[in-house]
């Protein structure tokens, strides 16, 4: 019996619907041939991924390919069962860009089917749309780990698609390529970084390439959207970010900022009260209408930069006490994996995020969700857990906490004994406990009352910051009246 949807494979194009899902049978008649599968794609499609299963006895081999409505896009052969085409990254052999509607082939080419064999295929085509990135990702990026968990990485580096430089084989500064920096990112034991060019996704395909062979580092796409009143990186980007605020392109920063909310990426100030003027064109952040409800993250440290006056943290510490809520982040801004000259290599500082899953989703969730804590220095082992708890319920980093009375801070830390373990409250340090031993757990209790936010950092014994906590917001609870409690 041959099904339906063969006959729609053999007759015309299949529904435009995602998935679309076809299938059909190969037979010793299709040997040395090449067999078209057509699909229609709907307009404001911003990727395409295909995958292809088929009955392998008997030796039968399928090839895959795909040609758009004008031209050819891409060809896997026999190698892999799947491929991905975005606006700006595809799989290794497929042409990245412009996804035009209308009618696309996938194109089966048949090198091998015995004369009395018989195949089934079928051909899964899968859409995202702009705005709507999530349908393809578990097919084209499955996690690398399941696991929920502490991830550590790295979300600002750059490499030969924008600045990034280092020394050639001989020696000469060039433009770095991009492997070196995910070389270099595995090398100090990562779990992700984010790679983020300046005003480009020139590095998307790079990181598509390079992420089946590292598979142990989650490759992050991300771009440092650079303009002349500030740096933000979009982290998770699916495509271009047009930066030219001020243009018939984009009329505002609220344009660029609502283009983005959309998109499932991250949007994060970067090094934000750096200097800017001749020294530094644009790099801190003085654009007057910043949606900070559309903002995720702050870069709270840059490179070495963490406190004083270009330091990140009293600009995150300012902008939570506003109200709004905000994941304090880090990244190396490296330009040179190599690190010459005490330049902050990868990895240094770190961002180390509590997520569901080592996946592009579980880190920007993670992320979004606040239970994330900076290593400064970029260690393998130092560790910020904190908890608070106000009554039976009890919230980690990032979370909100109805309280009466008081707080208790728990903090699970794990850093240099002689460190000190400061309790913040609203940017102020209220308390302080000093870690006698490299593991330790401490508990602070406060007033909730008039508190917006309260965390935990740590201190070396020489004073430089070593863990950066996330705040754990508080909605203060007027104590009830004994009468009111028993009536509950
Ligand atoms: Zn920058
Ligand atoms: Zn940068």
């Amino acid at each position: 019996m041959l099904p339906i949807l063969l006959w729609i494979a053999a007759a015309g194009a299949a529904a435009s619907e995602s998935p679309v899902q076809i299938s059909g049978e190969l037979t010793g008649a299709d040997h040395q041939s090449y067999k078209a599968v057509p699909f229609d794609v709907p307009d404001g499609v911003e990727r395409i991924t295909v995958t292809l299963s088929y009955d392998k006895a008997d030796r039968t081999v399928v090839d895959l390919g795909v040609w758009d409505p004008q031209r050819f896009r891409g060809w896997s052969g026999g190698t892999r069962d799947r491929f991905t085409i975005g606006l700006s990254d595809a799989s290794p052999g497929y042409l990245p860009g412009t996804l035009p509607s209308g009618r696309w082939q996938v194109m089966l080419g048949v090198p091998n089917i015995r004369v009395a064999s018989r195949s089934r295929y079928a051909v899964t085509v899968t859409f995202d749309k702009v705005g709507d990135p999530a349908a393809s990702a578990a097919i084209a990026d499955p996690p690398l780990s399941a696991a929920p968990g502490w991830y550590r990485g790295d979300l600002h580096m750059h490499d030969a698609n924008s600045d990034g430089t280092c020394a050639s084989r001989s020696g000469k500064r060039v433009p770095c390529p991009l492997f070196r920096s995910v070389e270099a990112a595995a090398a100090a034991g990562l779990d992700f970084v984010a790679v983020t060019d300046h005003n480009t996704t020139a590095h998307f395909g790079g990181l598509r390439e390079l992420q089946p062979y590292f598979d142990k580092i989650l490759l992050i796409p991300g771009i440092e959207v650079t303009t002349f009143k500030g740096h933000a990186n979009v982290l998770g980007a699916t495509g271009f970010v047009d930066f030219r605020i001020g243009t018939p392109a984009v009329a505002d920063l609220a344009g660029l900022q609502e283009s983005l909310a959309e998109s499932g990426a991250i949007l994060s100030l970067n090094h934000p009260a750096a200097p800017t003027g001749e020294d530094c064109m644009g790099c801190g952040w003085v654009w007057p209408d910043t949606q900070y409800d559309k903002v995720a993250a702050i870069e709270v440290v840059n490179g070495p930069i963490a406190e004083g006056r270009f330091g990140g943290l009293e600009f995150w510490y300012a902008r939570l006490n506003e109200g709004h809520r905000l994941t304090g982040i880090a990244g190396s801004d490296n330009h040179d994996p190599d690190a010459p000259g005490g330049k902050p290599p990868i990895g240094r500082p770190a961002t180390v995020v509590h997520a569901a899953a080592l996946s592009r989703d579980g880190i920007l969730d993670g992320i979004r969700g606040g239970n994330v804590f900076i290593d400064v220095e970029g260690t393998r082992e130092r560790l910020l857990e904190v908890d608070a708890s106000g009554g039976t319920e009890r919230v980690s980093m990032g979370g909100r906490l109805a309280a009466k009375g008081v707080v208790d801070v728990r903090a699970h830390v794990a850093a240099p004994s002689g460190s000190t373990a400061f309790l913040v409250a609203d940017g102020e340090t209220v308390a302080s406990r000093q870690i006698a031993s490299a593991d330790e757990t401490i508990v602070f209790r406060t007033p909730a009352a008039a508190r917006r936010w309260l965390s935990v950092n740590v201190r070396g014994a020489n004073g430089q910051l070593l863990l950066i906590g996330n705040p754990i917001y508080i909605d203060a609870v007027r104590q009830s009246t004994p009468k009111a409690a028993k009536r509950s």
